[in-house]
């Protein structure tokens, strides 16, 4: 027996009395140095943990800027890092109709980088943190006249809305560092990610569809991810609520075309949009699509009482708490027509309408959706696409949350765009058949006659 005294701590690590490690040294020190530094690597992780945490709380524990100018910036600079892509994601956007009409088509006659002449362009929609937005493919309506009492006679609206989509593909081509063609709730973040503006398409209107559903898939394929079933004109499909009120219904909502055309629509993955439709049209919509829908550029009818704006009735038929409800996005239009009588409209006056509908739907159900570029002037403090920051701070003002502006701005609609996206791979995994509906008044195609 060695006469050394031994324990445990300072025995030699191999048995035999062969050469040991630190054999002079106690041992202690180093074990604490290991508990040591995992503490420290606890803390740190925790430290970065709790930073991100704060963050996300920061808008319910209070830690934005108390001046709401300066709250609002800082929520649509920390809403995409935090919640996942939301700077401002505008329904409605009518650049390529004031192409055409001022330039032709003709994408080298003016500069998007420069001052543009109307509502949008590339610096100011910079200044306004924009993060995507539908380029509106629109064309007017046909008159009564030339597309004839039953819809038939044969317009140019089909190719004036590739034309439409053609030029808003080749803007977004021709600004690679700007913006990027965007298809899916997917890319639209993945766009923001890379410091872009996702660039979505939007057809306005059943009329541009020259009553065939197979236009539809074919738009769906150029990029279109919503159609307005109507635009101020009734067509094959739906009845429209016209500019003013009294228009005479000729279907009473949807036509039996215009229920296939729904059931199309969400097997595609489609989106419904129910601006400009009939109420009556906006009802039967909501009770025949099996995906979420949007109104791509509407407003509350209970505060501004105009036909284009939506009533109460109809917003509490959206949501997700009763089976009967269907969610949707109510984005809000900017035009001072809709917004308030003449000369009235004003950043305010555009917050109650987002108020309102947030009051009926929720604030999961509201969005923005300004229709710059498609009107003539707009409510004072929201000019153009660089003034989206005055009405996130008007909100916040009345007590808005950072996620309830965030959902405002564009998380919502990503949510009803998921959905949308979700419901047509189920039916297209369920097999469901492409819609075949043909507009019955047609005879230049299928009557074939048995000899
Ligand atoms: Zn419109």
């Amino acid at each position: 027996m060695s006469a050394q005294p031994s324990n445990g701590e300072q025995a030699p690590l191999l048995p035999g009395g062969g050469p040991s490690i630190n054999r002079d040294q106690p041992v202690r020190p180093s074990v604490r140095a290991i508990i040591y530094g995992v503490l420290t690597a606890i803390f740190v992780v925790g430290l970065v943990v709790v930073s991100v945490f704060w963050e996300e709380v920061g808008g319910i524990v209070g830690s934005l800027p108390k001046d709401p100018e300066q709250a609002a910036k800082r929520i649509l600079e920390i809403a995409p890092v935090i919640v996942g892509a939301v700077f401002v994601v505008d329904g409605h956007i009518d650049l390529p109709i004031l192409v055409r009409e001022r330039y032709a088509n003709n994408a080298s006659a003016f500069d998007l980088e420069k001052e543009m002449p109307a509502h949008v362009d590339i610096p100011r929609l910079r200044k306004g943190q924009v993060g995507g937005f539908f380029w509106s493919t629109f064309v007017e309506c046909p008159s009564d006249e030339a597309v004839g009492k039953e819809f038939l006679n044969s317009t140019w609206r089909v190719r004036d809305t590739l034309e439409q989509i053609d030029i808003a593909r080749l803007l977004i081509d021709q600004y690679p560092d700007t913006f990027e063609l965007a298809l899916t709730s997917r890319d639209i973040k993945s766009v923001i990610s890379r410091g872009k503006i996702a660039s979505l398409l939007g057809v306005e209107g059943g009329h541009q569809l020259g009553n065939s559903i197979g236009v539809l898939r074919q738009l769906y394929l150029l990029g279109v991810r919503y159609v307005t079933l109507t635009h101020v004109c009734h067509n094959v499909f739906a009845d429209s609520c016209g500019m003013q009120p009294g228009m005479i219904p000729r279907w009473n909502g949807l036509s039996p075309l215009g229920v296939n055309l729904i059931h199309e629509m969400n097997r595609i993955g489609m989106l419904v949009d129910l601006s400009h439709t009939s109420d009556d049209t906006a009802r039967q919509a909501l009770q025949t699509t099996k995906a979420p829908v949007i109104w791509s550029h509407s407003s509350a009818r209970a505060v501004h009482d105009v036909p284009r704006n939506v009533p109460d009735d109809i917003l509490a038929m959206i949501g997700t708490d009763a089976p009967d409800q269907v969610d949707a996005v109510v984005m809000v239009n900017f035009a001072p027509f809709f917004v308030a009588d003449p000369g009235n409209a004003t950043v305010q006056t555009v917050a109650d309408h987002v108020d309102h509908i947030a009051d009926i739907a929720g604030k999961k159900h509201v969005g923005l959706g300004s229709d710059f570029d498609g009107i003539g002037d707009t409510p004072k403090g929201l000019e153009d696409v660089s003034k989206y920051p005055a009405l996130i701070a008007e909100l916040f003002r009345r007590g808005w949350t950072r996620f309830e502006l965030a959902g405002l701005t564009g998380r919502n609609l990503l949510r009803v765009m998921d959905g949308a996206e979700r419901v047509a791979q189920e039916l297209q995994d369920l097999g469901t058949e492409p819609s075949y509906a043909i507009y019955d008044k047609r005879t230049d195609i299928g009557r074939r006659v048995e000899l």
